[in-house]
């Protein structure tokens, strides 16, 4: 108790030294000028408007709630220094000063269930009256009923609230509100003005009679605001708790209303202007979409390279494949055609695009073969001169990737040159071949005519017959390759393999030829290579065969060898034994090392001249060669001699 006492005294204290004077104000339920809420807070526009004063006036109103008519006693006993809402009567009069200024002017009103048959004053004949106690409007229409005879019994509430109550309980017919509660209240309760309307009074603030002066001044100077301006607390606070509707009285001049119709029209032909504008522009915008959407999967899809370049010859657009291809080289300097193509292709596309784009050249056809870093493509490029929307000039450009194309067109030039070539090498063939094959003959029959002749002795007779048997050897080898090339060509050779003691089969081979290479002033050699002279090898080959290879080489040695020796030879190559063929010769110069194994093939037509031969030989080798599963190739240098080489599978 003490605590409270001496917090009290504190508060006191306090607020003489800050020098805010508290003022009591009797509040009761006057909704919505004055109410307590459900928080039990005491809200309204009265307060919100005596909250502004409290502000600026540094006063503090403290609410004492309870019934109007408790307020009236309070007032009568100093418990509070003010009223809210009071209205003007010579008693009242006798213990309040009134503010000069009314705070509304409202009027008492008789509400009625919807249902009810109340709808004029003498239908209120013996009927249950509810009226708050205290309340000018109630105390009029007993008056007022009294004077036109009419009975009816009169119930005395604490508040607006309860009459209000009593009317949708049924313990009442109608009851007397005044028009400011009843205009904001009817909806909640579901009630409805009977049109009885009657009593029109202004309400006032009042203090107690001839003790604040100073107050009702205040309060006069700030009613006499309020009333100039709209936008005032008091007027706008009303606005609010009454939504708008209560005590705002607003008369709508006649042209007003013609203009709010016309505008109301206007507005409404201005919406349906705008919603088929919008409309429209949906559907343009949608064609716009669909047309960009068909452009760029089109773009994206294509297999050409499609590009714009402004006039810095920097790309302003490019599709997805100009894209990949600058992905895939240097992705931060994207715009640089440098960087992707080799420096003298860049150069040359950069004067082309210079040109183009300085109008020199309207439009122009490229091809050309670039080495990107990551790959190498022919590539034919199309470009032209645009105008961009802008008036800019710039360059449009279209590549595609032509590379299986040129290979094709490589390949047909190259089937092409062999086609020609090989032409020319039949013709060639033809003429050598007469020549290879009338040599013989014509020995033949020269050397046959002159045995019939009685002037040669028979050791000359002799030499001829050998003549005649060498040269038919000679043209029976001829027409032997001619038929190993053609059975060749069909896939009719055939293989026998057999096991074959190497050494056993040079030695064989040298014997064959020692006899011929020697009648030239060489020497015929096999090479023992000492890691080979002690093993027995063995050749798995047809044996025919490989004697064949053997001839042709040894053959061709002997040919194109005028001094030195021929050597034949082997070693072993892991599973493979690898012959060859040396000689002290003329040699092959680089050049035809792989051509001296095609048909008809002879390094100079003037060797052929000089030295004969069909150019078969080494191309049958090596099909042969081939043929028995293994490789054949020359190492020569012109005037050094050659060394043929070839490998076949050792056996077992
Ligand atoms: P040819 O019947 O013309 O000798 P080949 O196919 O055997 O046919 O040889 C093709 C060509 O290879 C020869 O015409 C010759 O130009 C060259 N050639 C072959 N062997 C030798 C060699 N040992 N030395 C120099 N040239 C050779």
């Amino acid at each position: 108790m003490k605590k409270i006492s001496f917090l009290i005294a504190l508060c006191i204290i306090a607020t003489i030294v800050s020098g805010q004077r508290v003022v009591k104000v009797g509040a009761f339920n006057f909704y919505p000028g004055i109410f307590q809420d459900t928080d039990s807070k005491v809200k309204g526009f009265y307060v919100d408007a005596l909250n502004e004063i409290a502000e600026k006036e540094n006063i503090k109103f403290e609410y004492v709630y309870g019934s109007w008519n408790d307020g009236l006693v309070r007032m009568q006993n100093g418990e509070v220094d003010m009223l809210t809402s009071v209205a003007y009567s010579e008693e009242r009069a006798g213990y309040m000063d009134y503010t000069s200024l009314p705070l509304l002017t409202v009027w008492g009103e008789v509400y009625v269930t919807p249902s009810s048959y109340i709808n004029g004053i003498l239908d209120l004949k013996d009927s249950k009256i509810a009226i708050m106690k205290g309340d000018m409007n109630g105390k009029r229409l007993q008056e007022l009923t009294d004077k036109l005879a009419i009975t009816c019994t009169f119930i005395e509430t604490p508040g607006f609230e309860e009459v209000f109550n009593l009317i949708v309980s049924g313990g009442v017919d109608a009851g007397v509100v005044n028009n400011t509660f009843g205009a904001s209240k009817y909806q909640e309760f579901n009630l409805r003005s009977s049109g009885i309307v009657f009593n029109p009074f202004d309400i006032f603030f009042t203090v107690k009679k001839n003790q604040n002066r100073e107050l009702l001044e205040t309060l006069n100077k700030y009613l006499g605001d309020w009333e100039h301006d709209r936008n005032s607390v008091y007027n706008q606070a009303r606005q609010k708790w009454s939504n708008g509707k209560v005590g705002s009285i607003v008369i709508v001049p006649g042209w007003i209303k013609n203009a709010i119709y016309l505008s109301s029209f206007l507005i409404f032909i201005l919406i349906l202007f705008v919603v088929l504008l919008r409309y429209k522009v949906k559907i343009a915008t949608g064609k716009v979409q669909r047309g960009e959407a068909m452009f760029k999967a089109f773009m994206e899809n294509t297999p050409a390279f499609v590009y714009i370049k402004d006039e810095n010859l920097n790309h302003i657009y490019s599709n997805k494949m100009v894209k990949n291809v600058k992905k895939s080289t240097n992705s931060n300097e994207l715009s640089s055609a440098k960087i992707i193509f080799e420096p003298h292709v860049a150069e040359m596309l950069e004067q082309t695009d210079r040109k183009v784009l300085n109008s020199e050249l309207k439009q122009i056809d490229l091809q050309y073969f670039c080495k990107m870093k990551d790959r190498e493509i022919w590539l034919h490029d199309y470009k032209f001169y645009l105008k961009l929307p802008n008036e800019k000039p710039a360059i449009g450009g279209i590549s595609f990737d032509v590379t299986k194309l040129k290979e094709t067109e490589q390949e047909l030039i190259i089937a092409k040159e062999r086609a020609e070539e090989s032409d020319r090498l039949k013709s060639s063939f033809l003429a050598n071949m007469s020549h290879e094959i009338r040599t013989p003959l014509n020995s033949i029959i020269g050397f046959s005519e002159l045995l019939d002749d009685a002037d040669f002795e028979a050791d000359q007779k002799k030499e001829f017959v050998h003549q005649i048997i060498s040269n038919g050897n000679n043209l029976l080898n001829i027409i032997s390759d001619i038929m190993d090339i053609s059975k060749m060509e069909s896939g009719e050779i055939t293989i026998r393999k057999s096991k074959i003691d190497v050494m056993q089969f040079l030695d064989e081979i040298r014997s064959m030829h020692v006899y011929n290479v020697e009648q030239k002033n060489l020497r015929l050699n096999i090479d023992y290579l000492p890691a080979e002279s002690d093993a027995v090898v063995f050749v798995n080959a047809d044996k025919e065969r490989l004697q064949q290879i053997f001839n042709n080489m040894i053959s061709n040695a002997l040919k194109f060898t005028s001094e030195g020796h021929i050597q034949l030879g082997f070693r072993l190559t892991g599973q493979m034994v690898e012959f060859h063929v040396k000689d002290t010769g003329i040699g092959i110069p680089v050049d035809y090392h792989h051509k001296v194994f095609d048909r008809f093939r002879q390094v100079e037509a003037s060797y052929t001249r000089k030295f004969g031969g069909n150019g078969l030989g080494l191309a049958i080798s090596k099909n042969l060669v081939e043929l028995m599963g293994g490789k054949i190739w020359v190492e020569s240098e012109p005037d050094k001699g050659s060394a043929f080489y070839f490998t076949l599978p050792k056996f077992g």
